[in-house]
């Protein structure tokens, strides 16, 4: 971020409302920390509006117990001087305690920007020409024009689909999106109102209307779609992958692994145990193909090797599934502006015979790394008892990767 100033005196903030439950998306956690393309959703609208250099403080506002939770994570992508604060009930009383935070902060705040976190594709540009429109006109927010015909619905009695009642003139409408942007004095005013009159309004524009204040309409995104339901998520990333062009220049990476086989051990390859009378040794669970994927990747990225980010005299990765170390590198890859392009891997071993398994462990590794299974191949070869491999004595594993 950059100091925020503002022509005008006093800086830009702004408002994420991360407080959602999950319950339409039928998941535990709400919905602004699911996973979009390997990362939480809610990290999209901040580096959103990180990257606008007239933001000069920004406020997360987020359920009790995510506080924390959203504290590190901020923390862990380089956010350190943001407010996390406990939303309320309904996104009115969160960003009530949004905006008592900003004017407890000692900042002199011009403007502020209401986002909901749940449109993780919200582009530096929408909140840029948000908040120019917003200086001219003391208020405005993202919106799109209605492109599909609207009607009225009415619930007919002894009948399980409702019919139309009417079909509405779609002409002058618009969806509202966010961010939603006003003076500060003028939102806060607007809230204060709307709360001694015990009004809620379903977005900020609803409660400065009520003030008689004009709000501007800024031409939005179509893309700039809320995560509501299961399906949202999936055109969200299918939306992240188109805005997210090849990198210029792909990286490639290379992983080798070794490790000894040894009695009262399971074997776990790729994710998948496998019944055979010796498993792998090792501090974690010895997982040689997915270390030697983890090495290819975190080579690709010129990161090091998986012993330096996973140590093995860290107790805390005794025994864990090595799935979830890919979880962690895939997630260095995502944060790099890379994804996956393909992987190559060879699991070398006299035995057991692995091809029966070879479909299972695809899938496992193509789940984490958030790729089709056809990206990563699978290979299974002996050393015709030739050396350690062939002696039975431990379990190699070779890995290429490519990044784009
Ligand atoms: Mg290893």
């Amino acid at each position: 971020m950059a100091d925020g100033l503002n022509p005008e005196g006093g800086i830009c903030a702004a408002i994420i409302a991360a407080g959602g439950s999950g319950s339409r998306m039928g998941a535990a956690v709400p919905k602004q920390f699911l996973e979009l393309g390997g990362l939480p959703l809610l990290l999209y609208s901040l580096r959103a509006f990180a990257a606008v250099a007239e933001i000069g403080r920004l406020v997360i506002c987020t359920r009790a117990d995510y506080l924390e939770h959203t504290r590190k994570l901020a923390a862990r992508h380089g956010f350190t001087d943001i407010l996390v604060v406990v939303g309320g009930d309904s996104r009115q009383e969160s960003v009530a305690h949004g905006l008592a935070a900003l004017a407890a902060s000692g900042d002199e705040i011009a403007l502020v920007a209401v986002h909901d976190g749940a449109r993780p594709l919200v582009t530096p540009d929408l909140i840029h020409r948000c908040l120019a429109a917003a200086r001219r006109h003391g208020a405005a927010i993202a919106a799109i024009e209605v492109r599909d015909t609207l009607k009225r619905a009415e619930e007919e009695s002894g009948s399980d689909s409702p019919r139309i009642a009417a079909t509405i003139d779609r002409a002058g409408l618009w969806q509202a999106q966010t961010p939603q942007v006003a003076r500060f004095s003028l939102l806060q005013e607007a809230l204060q109102r709307a709360t001694a009159d015990d009004f809620t309004g379903t977005d900020e524009a609803a409660l400065l209307e009520r003030q008689g204040q004009p709000v501007a309409l800024v031409r939005g995104d179509a893309a700039n779609l809320k995560v509501t339901h299961p399906d949202d998520l999936l055109l969200a990333e299918a939306l992240l992958i188109r805005n997210t062009p090849p990198k210029d220049t792909p990286r490639i990476g290379h992983g080798y692994d070794v490790h000894r086989l040894v009695a009262e051990r399971r074997l776990i390859l790729g994710g998948v145990e496998i019944p055979h009378p010796l498993g792998l040794l090792g501090h974690s669970d010895a997982d040689v193909l997915t270390h030697a994927l983890c090495d290819a990747l975190l080579g690709a990225l010129g990161a090091g090797d998986i012993g330096r980010h996973f140590p093995d005299h860290d107790p805390s990765y005794r025994g864990i599934s090595s799935l979830k170390l890919l979880a962690t590198v895939m997630e260095q890859v995502t944060t790099a502006g890379y994804r996956l392009g393909n992987a190559d891997l060879t699991v070398i071993a006299q035995e057991p015979k692995l091809a029966p398994h070879l479909p299972e462990m695809r899938e496992k590794l193509a789940a984490v790394c958030r790729v089709s299974p056809e990206q990563i191949n699978l290979k299974a070869t002996t050393t015709e008892g030739l050396g350690f491999a062939g002696r039975r004595e431990g379990i190699a594993a070779h890995a290429v990767v490519l990044l784009m």
